[in-house]
C-alpha cells in the first residue's frame, strides 16, 4: 500500500495568492538537483494578484471571482496604491522577480501590467535579470494579447493548458479547447523567451498509458519548464459537491502515486527534472520567483487575497475585490491582517518549504537563522535516512523519491524545534 501523496502545504497555497504558489493550479496537489543560486539578504520578490476570471472552474478554490465588468482604470490605481504601500515598508530592497497571478491576469489590460512593472522598478532597484512572469489562460482572446504583454515587460509566461484532451478539459470546466491550447502555446513561444505550462493529471480514469502519452506529448513541445499537478478535491468547490453526490470518484491514491513516479521518470529522462515537488525545469530555467518562496525569502504580495511575508511579518489582503477597493480608499492599502511570525512558526515554515525542493534544505542554517538549537529531531531523521526516505549531508536534508511521496508524513516525523538552552544564573 502506498501512502497518500503529499498534500499542498499552507504556504504553498499562500504563495499562489501572493505567497508561494504561483505556478500551482487550485484543486491540485503536488505530486512529488542541483544547487541553485540562493536568495540573498535584501532581495525581494513581488506577487500581484488579479482576482477575475471569465468563469469558475469546478476544482478551483483560489481567490477568483466572475464579474460582468470591472473598471480597469480603478484597478490600476488601486494596485499601484497597494504597491506603493509595500514599497514604503521595504525601502532599499533589490527586486528579483514579479509574478502576476490570479484569477486570470491575462485579462488585465497590458497597460496596467506595464504601469505596475514601471512603478515597481521605480520603487526598488531591480536585478539585471529581473524575472517577470504572468499567468495566462489559452483562449484566443487572451492569446491575442501576448505580444502586448511582452511589450509591457513580461518576460516569462505561465500558460494554464491543463490537458491536451477535450474531454478532460470539459470535465475540468476549462474555457478553452485542446486546439486553442496548442495555438496559444505556439503564440506564446513566439512572444516570450521563457514559457512554462501547467497540466493536471490523476483525473478519474487516468491510467499510466494515457498519462504517459500526454506527458510525452508535453515534453516534445520544447518547453523548458512544466508544472504538473495532481487533481485534488478541495472543500467548498463544485467538485467537492459532485464527489459527495457520487457523481464521480477521484482516482485512488495508489494509482496517483504510480502516476507520480512515472512523471518523475519521464521528466528526468527528458532532462526536465523536478526541482520542486510538482515543478520541472531544464537547468537554470527554474522559476526564480517560486524559489524565493521555497527558500524562505521575503516577498511582498499585493492585490485581493494576496499574502506576503516580509520583515518577519505575514500580510494578508482583503479577498473580495470590492472589499479590497474599499480598503484602498479607506487606508491606502488592501491589508486585512498583518501579524508577526513567531520564530517557531517561521522555522517550521522554512523547513516545510525547503523540503519541497530537490536541492533539499539546510536545517542547521534554519536553526541558526531563527535562534534554535535544532529544528529537526535528528534521531528520527537518521532513521528515515536508513529506510531510504531521505539523505543527510551534515545538517542538509534531501528527500529521496520515496520520501517525496510521503512529504507530509516525514515533516510530521522530523520537525522538532528545540530552543537553545538558556543558562540560568544561580
Ligand atoms: S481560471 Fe484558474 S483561477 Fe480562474 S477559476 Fe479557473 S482554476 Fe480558478
Amino acid at each position: 500500500m502506498i501512502a497518500p501523496l503529499p498534500l499542498a502545504g499552507g504556504e504553498e497555497r499562500l504563495s499562489r495568492e501572493g505567497a508561494g504558489l504561483s505556478e500551482r493550479e487550485p484543486g491540485t496537489t503536488d505530486p512529488p538537483g542541483r544547487p541553485l543560486p540562493q536568495a540573498g539578504g535584501g532581495e525581494l520578490a513581488l506577487y500581484v494578484h488579479w482576482p477575475f476570471c471569465v468563469s469558475k472552474c469546478p476544482y478551483c478554490d483560489f481567490n477568483s471571482h466572475v464579474r460582468a465588468g470591472f473598471d480597469q482604470q480603478a484597478w490600476r490605481d488601486a494596485l499601484l496604491a497597494d504597491l506603493a504601500h509595500e514599497a514604503r515598508r521595504l525601502p532599499g530592497r533589490k527586486l528579483t522577480s514579479i509574478f502576476f497571478g490570479g484569477g486570470t491576469p491575462s485579462l488585465m489590460d497590458p497597460v496596467i501590467v506595464e504601469s505596475i512593472i514601471g512603478a515597481a522598478s521605480t520603487h526598488w532597484a531591480t536585478a539585471a535579470d529581473l524575472e517577470i512572469t504572468l499567468e495566462a489562460n489559452p483562449n484566443s482572446v487572451e492569446a491575442a494579447r501576448f505580444a502586448d504583454l511582452a511589450s509591457a515587460g513580461v518576460n516569462r509566461l505561465s500558460l494554464g493548458l491543463q490537458s491536451f484532451d477535450d474531454k478532460a478539459l470539459r470535465f475540468l470546466g476549462r474555457a478553452h479547447s485542446a486546439s486553442e491550447g496548442f495555438r496559444a502555446l505556439e503564440t506564446s513561444q513566439r512572444s516570450f523567451r521563457r514559457v512554462s505550462f501547467d497540466l493536471i493529471y490523476a483525473l478519474p480514469g487516468d491510467t499510466e498509458a494515457s498519462w504517459s502519452a500526454m506527458l510525452g506529448q508535453a515534453l516534445s513541445l520544447g518547453t523548458s519548464h512544466l508544472s504538473l499537478y495532481q487533481l485534488t478535491i478541495e472543500p467548498g468547490t463544485r467538485f467537492a459537491t459532485m464527489v459527495a453526490r457520487h457523481d464521480f470518484e477521484p482516482l485512488d491514491t495508489d494509482a496517483a502515486a504510480a502516476l507520480y513516479e512515472l512523471t518523475d521518470a519521464m521528466t528526468s529522462a527528458a532532462r526536465v527534472p523536478s526541482y520542486e515537488i510538482s515543478n520541472y525545469a531544464r537547468s537554470r530555467q527554474e522559476s526564480r520567483h517560486n524559489l524565493t518562496y521555497w527558500r524562505y525569502g521575503d516577498y511582498a504580495g499585493i492585490g485581493p487575497g494576496a499574502h506576503g511575508r516580509r520583515l518577519g511579518m505575514r500580510t494578508v489582503r482583503h479577498r473580495k475585490p470590492e472589499n479590497f477597493l474599499s480598503g484602498i480608499a479607506r487606508s491606502g492599502h488592501g491589508i486585512s491582517e498583518e501579524m508577526p511570525l513567531s520564530p517557531t512558526e517561521a522555522a517550521d515554515e522554512a523547513l516545510v518549504m525547503g523540503l519541497r525542493l530537490r536541492e533539499g534544505v539546510d536545517a542547521g542554517a534554519i536553526a541558526e537563522r531563527f535562534g534554535f538549537q535544532s529544528v529537526v529531531d535528528w534521531t528520527r531523521a537518521d532513521r528515515l535516512a536508513a529506510s531510504g526516505h531521505l539523505q543527510r549531508d551534515g545538517t542538509r536534508i534531501v528527500l529521496t523519491a520515496a520520501g517525496r511521496l510521503l512529504l507530509d508524513h516525514i515533516l510530521g516525523e522530523i520537525a522538532a524545534v528545540q530552543p537553545i538552552a538558556v543558562a540560568v544564573a544561580s
